[in-house]
């Protein structure tokens, strides 16, 4: 088969997957353990010398499918999916960072990832964050202890732009990979391992799965990254295994035995989910752009979304992204209770947290998903006190708009008198 197909026409035929009886969808393997003929197979399968089945904790037919899709649409080499996105970046940085070692990350990342490097300090592994997401700012906080940059394509709810290329020759420079958060983004807009990224994460409760149905995430190691195993000791034993080493280490050791691993009914929404990511995100792209124009332009509103020219993203977002800007756009009311007021009357967004839904959804940052952040973290990661964020969903966007044009005119009239 042809690995050069269109976006499309791979998520729905690539990598070709031998489903049991002609099945056109990989089954739900709802099963915990997978029997063998004998005692010399299981041998193999468990000292990593034969491909194969053991226990759902470490793999399972129907979350490997959904690997595979996710390693094809990345463009990596190897992934390994799991319970959350939470999971997939704690494995992700885990699998080779020690005590005593350093993180440097872009400030603007999604607030609970902020909180687990948090709770990374009780490890002795520390972060320092750059609170201008440029590169030569990266560089200047790399240290001899630095062992990884982490990065976001789309900072949320920022939606400041990470410039994937440079960053990656700057932590290349030293010598360190680059881990990307491409949740926000998806492969639909770029494929962070074609410019330079080493490690993709992606919490594939989101876009991937499209239907809020499943929490989950992926890990996607894209093999190009060489390691020096006396700088990165924890994979050295792996050595052997080479381009694969840091994925050997990961399902044979802390992947295995934190229990990350993704439940086959999940991978199986997921695999579907999959299916329509480009024609979903196509729709959220279109619409999230004309609602952004239409609040700025129209409801004379403050409005964040990297595809307005106003933005100061727009000449990176311009530069890395293709096909799109995302689905997140932010609106700046003037006050906290304008926000409220604003969410509670529209009609078609649901109140939630959760992005990447065909639904349109709307929350609150400062109050709920940022509201364990500290005053200083909140502003580097753009949450304001009068700040909405809106997660596009594919609803028609006459509606959409006649929604938000009702509630502002009868709210904010105030607004810009
Ligand atoms: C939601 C999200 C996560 C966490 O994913 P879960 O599946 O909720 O654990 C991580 N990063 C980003 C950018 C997210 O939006």
């Amino acid at each position: 088969m042809n690995s050069e197909y269109g976006f499309n026409t791979s998520l729905l035929h690539m990598p070709k997957i031998d489903n049991p009886f002609g099945s056109t969808t990989t089954p739900v393997f709802q099963s915990s353990a997978f029997k063998h003929d004998d005692s010399e197979t299981l041998e193999k399968i468990f000292n990593n010398k034969s491909m194969g089945f053991s226990y759902t904790r470490i793999s399972n037919p129907t979350v490997d499918a959904f690997e595979k899709k996710v390693n094809h649409l990345e463009k990596g080499f190897a992934s390994v999916a799991c319970a959350s996105g939470m999971a997939a970046i704690f494995n992700a940085i885990v699998n080779i960072v020690q005590s005593g070692d350093e993180i440097v990350a872009a400030a603007s990342l999604y607030g609970g990832t902020v909180e687990l490097f948090d709770d990374l300090k009780g490890l002795g592994i520390t972060t320092r964050y750059v609170t201008n997401n440029i590169p030569s700012e990266y560089e200047k906080l790399i240290s001899n202890k630095t062992k990884l940059v982490f990065a976001e394509t789309i900072g949320n709810p920022k939606l400041d732009i990470t410039d994937i290329e440079e960053v990656a020759k700057v932590a290349h420079k030293y010598n360190i990979p680059l881990i990307v958060d491409n949740t926000v983004a998806t492969a639909y807009l770029v494929r962070p391992i074609t410019l330079g990224a080493d490690i993709v994460v992606n919490s594939t409760s989101k876009y991937i799965n499209g239907h809020s149905n499943s929490i989950s995430g992926v890990l996607t190691w894209g093999g190009n990254f060489e390691w020096d195993y006396e700088k990165y000791p924890g994979l050295k034993p792996y050595k052997k295994f080479g381009k694969m080493s840091y994925v050997v280490k990961l399902r044979n050791g802390l992947f295995r035995n934190t229990g990350a691993c993704l439940s086959p009914q999940n991978a199986f929404y997921n695999n579907l989910g999959l299916e329509t990511l480009g024609l979903r995100m196509q729709r959220i792209c279109d619409n999230a752009l004309e609602l952004a124009r239409f609040l700025e332009e129209e409801m004379k509103l403050k409005v964040s979304y990297p595809g307005l020219v106003s933005s100061p993203y727009n000449e990176t977002a311009q530069k890395v992204l293709k096909n799109g800007y995302g689905g997140i756009v932010t609106v700046r009311l003037g006050s906290k209770e304008n926000a409220y007021k604003v969410i509670n009357s529209l009609k078609i967004p649901f109140i939630l947290s959760n992005i990447g839904d065909t639904k349109t959804l709307v929350i609150h940052p400062e109050s709920t998903i940022a509201t364990h952040l500290s005053q200083e973290e909140k502003v580097q990661s753009g949450v304001y006190d009068d700040l909405i964020r809106i997660s596009v969903g594919i609803e028609d966007i006459e509606d959409l708009k006649d929604d938000f044009r009702s509630v502002i005119k009868q709210i904010l009239m105030i607004y810009g008198e």
